[in-house]
This record gives C-alpha cells, sequence and structure tokens, in this order.
C-alpha cells in the first residue's frame, strides 16, 4: 500500500497545444512547493501523482499545496494492488477514519475505471463496496443525493481510494504569463492584489516607496513581511524599497496642496515603471479599487495612469473593501496589514484633495519642480531585497 497525493488541475485543460508548457509550470511548483518532504511527483492521463510523502508529513504536504497556484483539488488517497479483497480492505480503512467522528453518517460509493480490464465495472464496483461498507459499519447509511461521504475508488495502474477533497487555490501555475511589478503600501489592498495577479500565473517583482524618517523602520519591516506572505503564493519576489522623502517633500513645498496626493501618485508610477523595465517586467499591478479614496475616482486613475506607457493591472477595480479584507484574511495578509505603522501616502495627506484632477493641469503642476535628477538618485539609493 502506497500513499499518494491525487492532484486535480482544470483551467489548464482548456490550452490546448500549449497544456504541456502549463503542466511543466504546474509540476514545478509542485515540487518547489514539496521540497524537503521526499516527493516524487508523477504525471499521468491528465492528473498529478505525489508519491513518498510519509503519513506524518501529508498534512504538512497538502497545506503547502493549498497554496500552489493552478490546483484545482487535492486528494489524500491511498493506492493498493488492484485485488478485490485488497480494495475492500484499504476502502474500510479510509471509511473508518471518514466516519470516526459522526455517530450516524450517510455516503456514496464513486467509482471511474480506466482500467477497462479490471474484471467489475463501476456500477458492480459501486454496489459491491457499499454492501461491505453498510456490514461493517451499521452506524452508515446510503445517500446518493447529498451523502456525507463520498467514498471514491479509480480504477487506474493501481487501485487509488480516498474520501477526502481539499480544494486548492485555483487560478494558473506560477511563472506561465509572464512578470509584472506590483505597487506594494502596507496596507489591506496591495498585497491582495498581488495575490489576484500571481493567482493568474504572473510572477511578481515589488516596489515599495518610504519617507524616512516620517515613515518608520517598522513600517518598512511590516511591508517586507507583507511581500513574505504574498511570496508563500506567488513565489521568489525581489522587492525594491525606494527612499521616496526627498521628492516627496518637493512635491509638498513646491506644488498646490489639493494636487500633492496625485501628483505623488504619478511619481510613483513613474519610477515603478523604471524598476518594472529594469527587471524585465510588462505591467505594473496596484491596489486601487474605483471610488476609495480621492485619488482613486475616475479622473483620478486617468491622471495617474497617464504617468506611464505600462499597462497597469488593478484587480480590485470593483470591490469594496468588504470583499478585499475577506480575500486579505484568507491569504493572511490582513493582521499584518493592521498593524498601525504610517505609510508615507498617510503622512502627508492634504486636507482637501481634488477628487476630479485636470489631466493638463496636474502635468503642468508636475513641470513647475524638475523631478528628473531625485528620481534618478531614488533609483541609485534603492534597497532591493530577495523575498522567498
Ligand atoms: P493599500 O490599501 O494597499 O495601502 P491604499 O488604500 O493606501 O492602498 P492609496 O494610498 O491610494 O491606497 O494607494 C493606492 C495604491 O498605490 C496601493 O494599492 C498601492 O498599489 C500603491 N501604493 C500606495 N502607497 C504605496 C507605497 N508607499 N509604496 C508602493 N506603492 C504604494
Ligand atoms: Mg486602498
Amino acid at each position: 500500500m502506497e500513499h499518494v497525493l491525487l492532484i486535480r488541475y482544470d483551467e489548464i485543460h482548456l490550452k490546448g497545444l500549449n497544456r504541456p508548457f502549463f503542466e511543466r509550470k504546474l509540476i514545478n511548483s509542485i515540487k518547489c512547493a514539496l521540497s524537503g518532504l521526499d516527493a516524487d511527483v508523477k504525471k499521468e492521463q491528465g492528473r498529478i501523482y505525489v508519491y513518498g510523502v510519509s503519513e506524518e508529513n501529508t498534512e504538512e504536504a497538502v497545506d503547502r499545496l493549498t497554496r500552489v497556484f493552478g490546483i484545482h483539488s487535492i486528494s489524500p488517497a491511498v493506492g493498493v494492488d488492484k485485488d478485490w479483497p485488497t480494495i475492500v480492505s484499504a476502502a474500510k480503512d479510509i471509511m473508518e477514519r471518514a466516519a470516526a467522528n459522526s455517530k450516524k453518517a450517510t455516503f456514496k460509493c464513486f467509482c471511474r475505471r480506466s482500467d477497462k480490464g479490471f474484471f467489475m465495472n463501476s456500477e458492480q464496483i459501486n454496489r459491491e463496496l457499499g454492501h461491505e461498507m453498510l456490514e461493517a459499519f451499521p452506524q452508515l447509511s446510503v445517500d446518493i443525493r447529498e451523502p456525507d461521504i463520498k467514498l471514491c475508488v479509480e480504477i487506474r495502474e493501481m487501485a487509488f481510494i480516498y474520501a477526502e477533497e481539499i480544494m486548492g487555490a485555483g487560478g494558473m501555475p506560477t511563472g506561465t504569463a509572464g512578470l509584472a511589478t506590483l505597487l506594494i503600501s502596507g496596507g489591506i489592498d496591495s498585497p491582495v492584489a498581488g495575490y489576484m495577479m500571481a493567482r493568474r500565473g504572473l510572477e511578481l517583482t515589488a516596489v515599495h516607496f518610504y519617507s524616512y524618517p516620517y515613515t518608520s523602520e517598522r513600517a518598512r519591516d511590516k511591508v517586507v513581511e507583507l511581500a513574505r506572505i504574498v511570496s508563500k503564493y506567488a513565489g521568489h519576489i525581489k522587492l525594491h524599497l525606494v527612499p521616496f522623502t526627498e521628492i516627496q517633500l518637493a512635491i509638498y513645498e513646491k506644488c498646490p496642496p489639493k494636487e500633492t496626493t496625485v501628483l505623488m501618485r504619478r511619481l510613483m508610477m513613474k519610477i515603478a515603471e523604471k524598476w518594472a523595465e529594469k527587471d524585465g517586467s510588462r505591467a505594473l499591478i496596484t491596489g486601487e479599487a474605483l471610488g476609495q479614496v480621492a485619488s482613486q475616482t475616475l479622473e483620478s486613475l486617468c491622471v495617474t495612469n497617464d504617468a506611464v506607457s505600462m499597462p497597469v493591472f488593478r484587480p480590485l477595480i470593483g470591490f469594496d473593501k468588504n470583499d478585499i479584507v475577506a480575500i486579505a484574511k484568507k491569504i493572511n495578509t490582513f493582521e499584518t496589514s493592521i498593524l498601525p505603522y504610517e505609510d508615507c501616502c498617510t503622512v502627508f495627506v492634504p486636507q482637501h484633495p481634488v477628487t476630479k484632477p485636470e489631466l493638463a493641469k496636474l502635468r503642468e503642476s508636475e513641470a513647475m519642480v524638475d523631478f528628473s535628477e531625485m528620481i534618478e538618485k531614488a533609483m541609485e539609493d534603492t534597497e532591493t531585497l530577495d523575498i522567498a
């Protein structure tokens, strides 16, 4: 008998001729996620099987796999010889565990037989196995509509038996969509935005702007920690920490007060685009949501967009804050995001920010200061960390 993790993937099936590329990337992500657990990863007939993980490491392996993009679901299974008494005995063990906590429970047997040479067909297997279970476990009854326990048997090169299906993270395997650059603040939104785009197969680099001494060392550590949590899903992230104080003070001192936030956003975008180009990345990602604050009205977003020529992905654009918070909690960034350390945006907020900025006017205000040297200096003084 072997312990095996059975992995299903779905959207990849749509990829036609590119399918082997997506499957290779997924297998690679799975191998990375399971490193140190002696996993032997194999692909067969549209499924991925993981052999070699010991029973005591199974829970840890499943937990890691739930963070791998591209996986639809995972079932810890046992693989046994295709011999009927052996199958029945293994099925009883699985059922015993599945029904352990319930005095009364319903079940249904689901058989899939891809080995057509097996001496019973799927229906016969379901019926026979059902009888065996009813006899062995008097507290069980059959419910074919909404069973509490689904006892699954797959007759392939071995017989695989399981009763659990754990949902995976979905999405596309990391690295199948290319590389993009996340503007990450210490807030709730941007880590969620990074997670969502990584889920669609993007690898990430990230840029964070800090305004020391107006923002503290702890605010910086918080962003590093957020990037680390996102990297558990997205894989390795190169994080650029860009000193922004000089630029921010210049905006603050020389430009119209109500325009400072939008101007600051434009400059952040410009510098992020420069880092993206250096990294070989092809798009920027922000955590903006339409109407969330003055700098995220449609007019403000148009003005911000105008600062760069790369596509800007805003996966949260149509989300309410509550929706975003729910995802932040699910991916475990929320508790870190709400630590009360200031962000450079919050330190310099004007009292009455413009909500409908005019592009021509904003460009004029920006031209009042020559930022080029300051931008170059900020690039030079950037510290880059490898987050994994
Ligand atoms: P978040 O909730 O992610 O902190 P926010 O609600 O504070 O964002 P804004 O301050 O308007 O909203 O920022 C909008 C977006 O701009 C953020 O989601 C993020 O992508 C980017 N951004 C804001 N501040 C920074 C920063 N200090 N460094 C890098 N990117 C930033
Ligand atoms: Mg926000």
